[in-house]
């Protein structure tokens, strides 16, 4: 078994001449403030251990990482209906795009880009109140990552009302063919406080435990989701998580990840380990520049990726 912690360290010290090369969200002050340079990493293993180096316990926003964990709890409240208003394909277009969305009559292409996440939202308003399904959705990811400090930060929710014009166009543009069924202002609502979650690299790696665990909390050994749904919700990551990058990530790491405007990346080696990277600065497809190639590091020296016969086996047997 390599020596993770120093692979750990190694990364976060190498990254430390790449994170500045990234370009920081500025559509939000609260985005805008934070200093380029940051750079986290945690990696939490099946049998629990975790190794962190760098920022790793620095809260951020996570932002559209948020969207793994609402998809999760709309599966959970209307199960494979969801289907029916969101798509399963690869967008090959900019995670805010409108494009496709009138010729593919107000259908998103996933739910991990705005438009798909707009309506996972609108979904769970159909089980929540406004107030109660933001409630809910902080109970379930400290549930989660077994963690009751984690947070929404409401500055940067209200930047995110203030300046997501586009996301009110995608939210009355889908309500316009009956795919969004709720007052645009709750849905965005819900929409713009998961956005705003702010948790760590540690607390992140934690949340997502259930997808390296075959659906199961590790913690209390219930089952979050059913082994089969956890291998859909990272197909999805795998071949989506990234927008227009997503070909591009899963070339470089064979992960499942999802990423986020904050700097925030969640990969998942299925089995094997739980991974959170964050650096603010971003690539041209608006994902983490240098948490991108933390994460390729990282599967260059373990070996993890889906795409490595035997994975999990190999990990449990060494
Ligand atoms: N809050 C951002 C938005 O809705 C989230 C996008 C992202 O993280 N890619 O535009």
């Amino acid at each position: 078994m390599p020596d993770l912690g120093a692979i750990v360290r190694d990364i976060a010290e190498e990254m430390r001449e790449h994170a500045y090369k990234g370009k920081v969200a500025d559509y939000i002050p609260a985005l805008a403030a934070i200093a380029p340079e940051r750079f986290g990493i945690a990696v939490v293993m099946a049998d629990g251990t975790c190794h962190m180096a760098g920022d790793a316990q620095q809260a951020f926003s996570i932002q559209s990482i948020s969207k793994v964990f609402a998809l999760t709890m709309a599966l959970g409240a209307v199960g494979d209906q969801l289907w029916q208003r969101v798509g399963r394909e690869p967008s090959g277009s900019a995670f805010n795009s409108i494009v496709q969305l009138e010729s593919e009559h107000g259908i998103p292409r996933n739910p991990f880009i705005n438009a798909g996440a707009i309506v996972v939202s609108d979904i769970l308003l159909g089980r929540y109140e406004p107030r109660e399904a933001i409630g809910e959705m902080l109970r379930f990811v400290r549930a989660l990552a077994g963690d009751d400090s984690i947070v929404i930060d409401e500055e940067v929710a209200r930047g995110e009302q203030e300046t997501g014009y586009r996301n009110m166009a995608l939210a009355n543009y889908m309500r316009a063919f009956g795919n969004i069924r709720h007052p645009v202002e709750k849905v965005l609502g819900l929409y713009f406080h998961q956005c705003a979650l702010a948790m760590s690299c540690q607390q992140l790696a934690m949340a997502g435990r259930y997808l390296m665990a075959r659906g199961r909390n590790p913690d209390t050994g219930r089952s979050v989701v059913s082994p089969q749904r956890a291998r859909r919700i990272n197909a999805l990551m795998l071949t989506c998580g990234h927008y227009d990058g997503s070909g591009e990530f899963a070339f470089r790491t064979g992960l499942p990840g999802k990423s986020g405007v904050g700097g925030g990346i969640l990969a998942i080696a299925p089995g094997v380990a739980s991974i959170a990277v964050w650096s603010p600065g971003l690539n041209e497809r608006g994902n983490s520049l240098a948490g991108t190639l933390a994460l390729e590091r990282l599967v260059q020296a373990t070996g993890w990726s889906v795409f490595e016969p035997g994975l999990g086996q190999a990990i449990a047997s060494e």
